[in-house]
Parts: C-alpha cells; sequence; structure tokens
C-alpha cells in the first residue's frame, strides 16, 4: 500500500467516526474546524489522485446517517450541504465563479444558524411530517417532537400544500439552563447549543424534547412553483406573511465588498444574538440564476457559507515549561505546536496548576483541544485521548524549584505550589518587573531582558538598587546605546516622584492590588504614617479585609523592609500621596456618578487618559454595557458593546462629543 492509500483509508476512518460521534451520537470528540481540516485535506488528496476517489467517501456524504429509532422517510429532493469558505480568497473565488458563469448578481445574506437541519411538510395548510435531513437522501421522522416547538405552526391561514426547510436550534437561554441541570443531575453537559438541539430531537419521548425549549428559523422552500416568489428574498417574505418565523437579520446586497462588510459587521456581533451562528450563507438571490448554476453532488453551486474563525483547534501539546511568580507560585504553560485560534497564533497557553493537569490528564506529546477563552487568554480544554500514543507518560511537576532548586511546598488549602526561598532568583525578577511596570512605578524602558541582565550582572538586587543604576551599568548591556540610556535613566529620575500609591502597589505586598493601594495611599497620605498602622484601622477602610490587614502590616513591620524604605528615601524616593482626595472631588454634573463605558479606538487620547478623566469628574468608568450604563463613548471600530447601547437606547458619544464637553468644561 502507498503511503497516500494509507493517509487515505486514516482519514476515511478519521471522518467516518467523528460523523458518528457529530451526528448520530450528538457528541463530537474534536471540534469542527479539526474535522474540516481533515476532510479539505482529503478533498486535496482526491483532486490530486482521482484514482483514490471512493464512491463512499466522506467528501461526498451529506451529514451523518437516519437513526433506525426513527421511521426512515426519503426526501422529495435530497437536502444539501454547503460549499465551505474560510476567508475573503474562498469568498472572492466564488463570487468570480458567479459572474464568469452568469453576469451580475445579487445575493442574500443570511445568518448561518448552529442548529441542524429540518424540513416540514404542509398538507392543506396543516403540519403533517419533520424530518432530519439525515444522509441527505433519507431522513428519521420526527414529526411528534419537532411538534413541541412553538415557532412552528401547527396549521396556517391558507390551505396550501409544500415543504419547507430550516435549522432547528436551542437558544442560549435554553442551553445554559439545560447544562445547568445536567451538572446538577452529574449527568454529562452537552458540548454547544447544537449538540444539544439535535439530542433534544431525538428524544424518543416527545414530552422530554417539549422540555427542552427549541426554535426555529427557515430559510428556504423545497419547490418554488408553490410560492409567488421570484427570489430568495421574495420567498422569504412570504413565508413571514404564512406565519413562519425566518431570520430578521438577512440583508440583500449587490457586491463581494458589501458580503464582507456583512460578514464583519456579525463576526462583531455574533456575541450578542440569543442563539449561536457559525458563519454567514451567502445566496444567489434570483431563482433563475440559481437554476442555471445547479447543484454539486454534495451542495448547491449557488451558495457558500462562510465559517468563522474557529475559537476550537487541535494542536499538540510540545512540552510543559514552569515560571516561578513574584509570589514563589510555580505556573505550568503549554508550550504548543503554533496554531491559529480565532484570528491570531497560539503557541503557549496557562496550565494554571497541577490539579488541572491531573483533572484534565494531559500528558506531553498529545494532541489538545485549544480554546481562547473570551476570545483573548488561550486554554487547553482537552487531550484527544484516541490519538494518544502509547508511551506518553502521566505528567508530575517537579519536587524542587526549577530556579533556585529549594524544595516545593503546598500550603494548605492552596491548589498551587510555592518556591518559599526568598532568596530563589526568579521570584526577585518577577517582583523587579512588576516594580517597573505601568501600573506601579511606570518606567518606560527597564524591560525583562535589561532587569535579566542587570540582576545577574549584580547592578540591582533590590527594587531601590533601580534608583542607583549608573550610565557605566547600563551601557555594556546588550543593546544599549547612548541615547536609550539616557531615555533610562530620565524614565527612573522621573519615577522618582510618583504618587504614594504606585510604589505601594510596586512594592508587591501580597493581597495589595492596585485599588487597594490608592485607598490607603489616600488615607494615610505618607509612608510613615502607614509605618504606624494597625491591623485593626486598616480593617475599618471599606473593601479591607484581614487577610490584606495582615498582610501589609506584617510586611511593613519587616527590618529589611524599612531599610529597603530607607534606601529609596536615600535617593528622594517619593513617599507621599499626590492624587486628588475622592473625598474633595466636587465633579461635574454632566457626569458626575454616572456609569459611563468607553469603547472603540480614541484617537485623541488614550482610553486610560480618557478613563482617568472621567473619574475625575466623579464618573464610574465600567468595562461593559448593561441597562444601568448612562454613556458611552464610542471611538473607531466600536463593535459589540456599541450595538448593545444602541439596542438598550443608552445615550451614545463620539470621540469629537466628548473632547468637545472636556474643552467647555475646562474653558
Ligand atoms: P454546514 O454546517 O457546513 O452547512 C450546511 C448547513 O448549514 C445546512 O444543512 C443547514 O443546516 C445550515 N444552515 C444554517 N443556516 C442556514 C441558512 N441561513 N441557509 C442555509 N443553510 C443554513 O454543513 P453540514 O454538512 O451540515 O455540516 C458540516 C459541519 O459539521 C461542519 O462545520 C463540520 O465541521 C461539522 N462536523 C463536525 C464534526 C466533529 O467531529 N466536530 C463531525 C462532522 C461534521
Amino acid at each position: 500500500m502507498t503511503d497516500i492509500q494509507s493517509r487515505v483509508g486514516e482519514l476515511h476512518r478519521l471522518l467516518n467516526q467523528y460523523s458518528y460521534e457529530y451526528y448520530v451520537k450528538d457528541n463530537p470528540s474534536v471540534p469542527d474546524n479539526e474535522y474540516d481540516k481533515l476532510l479539505h485535506e482529503l478533498i486535496d488528496i482526491e483532486t490530486q489522485y482521482p484514482e483514490y476517489r471512493a464512491e463512499d467517501s466522506p467528501t461526498v456524504r451529506v451529514g451523518g446517517s437516519a437513526q433506525s429509532t426513527f421511521e426512515k422517510v426519503n426526501h422529495d429532493t435530497p437536502m444539501l450541504s454547503l460549499g465551505n469558505a474560510f476567508n475573503e480568497e474562498d469568498l472572492r473565488k466564488f463570487d468570480q465563479r458567479i459572474r464568469d458563469r452568469i453576469g451580475d448578481v445579487e445575493y442574500m445574506c443570511e445568518l448561518k444558524i448552529d442548529g441542524l437541519a429540518v424540513s416540514l411538510k404542509y398538507e392543506d395548510g396543516r403540519f403533517v411530517q419533520g424530518l432530519t435531513r439525515g444522509d441527505g437522501t433519507t431522513g428519521e421522522d420526527i414529526t411528534e417532537n419537532l411538534k413541541t416547538i412553538h415557532a412552528i405552526p401547527l396549521k396556517i391561514n391558507e390551505s396550501r400544500t409544500f415543504e419547507v426547510r430550516g435549522e432547528a436550534y436551542m437558544p442560549r437561554k435554553s442551553f445554559f439552563s439545560l447544562n445547568e441541570a445536567k451538572a446538577a443531575n452529574d449527568e454529562q453537559p452537552f458540548a454547544n447549543p447544537r449538540n444539544a438541539a439535535a439530542g433534544s430531537l431525538r428524544q424518543l419521548d416527545s414530552k422530554l424534547a417539549a422540555k427542552r425549549k427549541l426554535s426555529v428559523f427557515l430559510y428556504s422552500v423545497n419547490d418554488f412553483t408553490q410560492f409567488n416568489a421570484d427570489t430568495q428574498s421574495e420567498a422569504l417574505d412570504e413565508l413571514d406573511q404564512l406565519g413562519f418565523k425566518t431570520n430578521q437579520e438577512r440583508q440583500r446586497v449587490q457586491t463581494i465588498d458589501e458580503v464582507m462588510a456583512y460578514i464583519k459587521k456579525w463576526t462583531d456581533q455574533r456575541e450578542d444574538l440569543a442563539y449561536d451562528i457559525d458563519g454567514i450563507v451567502i445566496k444567489v438571490n434570483a431563482l433563475d440564476q440559481q437554476e442555471v448554476l445547479g447543484f454539486t453532488q454534495k451542495s448547491p453551486r449557488w451558495a457558500i457559507a462562510y465559517k468563522f474563525p474557529a475559537e476550537e483547534v487541535v494542536t499538540e501539546l510540545l512540552d510543559i515549561e514552569l515560571s516561578i511568580g513574584r509570589t514563589g507560585v510555580v505556573t505550568p504553560t503549554a508550550i504548543l505546536e503554533p496554531v491559529k485560534v480565532a484570528g491570531t497564533t497560539v503557541s503557549r497557553a496557562s496550565l494554571h496548576n497541577e490539579d488541572l493537569i491531573h483533572d484534565k490528564d494531559i500528558r506531553i506529546g498529545d494532541s489538545v483541544v485549544i480554546k481562547k477563552a473570551g476570545d483573548i487568554i488561550p486554554e487547553v480544554i482537552k487531550s484527544v485521548l484516541d490519538r494518544r500514543s502509547k508511551d506518553a507518560a502521566t505528567y508530575h511537576m517537579p519536587t524542587h524549584c526549577p530556579s533556585c532548586e529549594h524544595e516545593l511546598v503546598r500550603i494548605e488549602g492552596e491548589v498551587a505550589l510555592r518556591c518559599i526561598n526568598p532568596k530563589c532568583q526568579a521570584q526577585l525578577v518577577e517582583g523587579l518587573i512588576h516594580f517597573v511596570s505601568r501600573q506601579a512605578m511606570n518606567i518606560d524602558g527597564l524591560g525583562t531582558k535589561i532587569i535579566q541582565q542587570l540582576y545577574e550582572n549584580n547592578k540591582i538586587k533590590d527594587v531601590a538598587d533601580i534608583f542607583y543604576l549608573t550610565k557605566d551599568d547600563l551601557l555594556p548591556l546588550e543593546r544599549m546605546g547612548e541615547k536609550k540610556v539616557d531615555n533610562l535613566l530620565n524614565a527612573i529620575e522621573h519615577a522618582k516622584s510618583n504618587s504614594l500609591e504606585q510604589l505601594l502597589f510596586g512594592l508587591g505586598i501580597r493581597h495589595l492590588g492596585v485599588k487597594a493601594s490608592q485607598v490607603i495611599a489616600e488615607k494615610y497620605g505618607t509612608m510613615d504614617e502607614l509605618f504606624n498602622v494597625t491591623e485593626e484601622t486598616l480593617m475599618g477602610i471599606h473593601d479591607i479585609g484581614h487577610k490584606l490587614a495582615q498582610s501589609v502590616v506584617t510586611y511593613l513591620e519587616n527590618d529589611d523592609i524599612r531599610a529597603l524604605i530607607d534606601k529609596l528615601k536615600e535617593k528622594n524616593v517619593n513617599m507621599t500621596y499626590k492624587g486628588v482626595k475622592t473625598s474633595e472631588l466636587e465633579g461635574h454634573p454632566e457626569f458626575k456618578d454616572k456609569t459611563i463605558v468607553l469603547t472603540g479606538k480614541l484617537n485623541q487620547m488614550t482610553r486610560n487618559e480618557a478613563s482617568n478623566w472621567l473619574a475625575l469628574q466623579g464618573a464610574k468608568v465600567t468595562n461593559s454595557v448593561t441597562k444601568s450604563t448612562d454613556l458611552v463613548i464610542a471611538g473607531e471600530d466600536a463593535g459589540s458593546k456599541l450595538a448593545k447601547a444602541e439596542k438598550f437606547g443608552t445615550d451614545i458619544w463620539s470621540e469629537e462629543d466628548f473632547v468637545q464637553k472636556q474643552n467647555e468644561i475646562e474653558g
């Protein structure tokens, strides 16, 4: 057997297995993008070597198969799949093919609802039969279950006979409450609303299906001669009039650029929908043009589905790297074969702690599913067990610190392993990096690499040493010119006059965050005042609990810390609070006590500057738009937050409106 032949065999095996898990079991073991990737690999091989194209190849099959538990029924006309596009180039090629064949064209853009295709038959205005797509030729009769969906009219006002097709889906709200209930019963949750919808419609007991609160969007009619429509758009309007539920976000467009704009809009706003969509379907609108274009074995030539970038993908776990944080916590990080997730390339992901690695049984060498949580932070979801190599060993954390070799400990009640050696180099360097970071002393130009070198050359051992650095210390470092050194020394000089809260936060006192540093600095005013503070008085401040009060007092009592503060004072590092006293803030009535959200790109100031200015006016600047948001200031390319504000009828200002108001206030 040739290599290609055996790969084809392997691809058939995997794709058939995944299809079975997805369509029949409603329980996929890999993300869609993995299935799509393998399917495309097979399509490419079959294009290049047609002799390997089998009649029953997964590339020509539509969907899964009809399950024997339901009656199998042949479709009047096949229920097909859709061709896929994954990027702009694919779409432009599709557009070109269409225009080459039929000339000018109008498209209908529709949301691609992530559910399962169903066909509904009406006879003399009554709903008589509902089928799943099955393998495209034969579906399952799930009429009784479909009757439980309120959005499907059991009878329409006109005595007509026809078939309509659409997507049954589970709204997100129903999905979350279903999974909550499953978790409460120790049952395995559904992976996503699509699988939950499919699983629900395959319940043999329709009373159970009724509890699942499904819905449906109709998107096509099977035989247009039964309708008065010349276009897809007219057909959908007619369905609306007959009392069917169609998706109202559809839009007719004339050019591929308009298609791209529609895609962009829904890429940004899909999270705000009450249901999941996995892409956009683009259809030639005129029915006579559709007829000219016709079908392939698997899909219509007059339509294409653009798929959103994958949010979950499979890649290989090459290694597990350990890093030591400034508090000694050892964090394992997954080193991954670089892969694109939701638009960016990911090569590392935090594994958080040892328990997580063991609970998920993640092993070096595994194929792992990764996802971007909240679309930002990559996370390892699970290993694909049936791809694990026989010699993949269970992972064990080391017993000793990889930096200083001190024994690691697990403090009772904590999941993290910690290095408790106060002289551990990795921790000290992390502490220095924290000290100069933006929200702390904000020393521009003093990056991780420079700090590491200075530490290794014995030029800085504690945070105060930074203020003792000279030109001679800095010039010999890698990639350091005169100019850079001058800038850096200026930045260090400048940092000496920072307000007390920045210094406090920078010292890295356990549990003391930015906000509490601000509150404490404002309340006590100077470092010397703080030296006299007790746990009780600190706990008297709203928001400050016992753990934090104890940590601050213990820290400041320490002789080494007192010496460190003296060392800082010697270099004239400021030890007083210079900010505005919140209690004395009058604010401006336009903003005082208002809840404001900033979104989009601002051109005339940074978001931080805008936010600080608003805080000085007594406003509360928050992150997400809710019904109680008073004002949204929207810069360029504002996305879903702006859409939400529009939905809630919240006041919306442009950056220009905001700047104008600032000018009025400041005169
Ligand atoms: P598809 O989902 O790519 O597109 C066709 C389907 O889109 C139609 O059948 C219809 O149900 C749906 N659709 C939604 N809105 C529509 C609209 N407005 N107009 C027309 N159709 C609309 O194709 P498919 O054949 O149903 O399924 C393939 C999908 O299943 C792929 O995304 C694939 O990744 C996934 N899959 C995943 C696994 C896995 O293991 N994870 C296995 C098999 C298949």
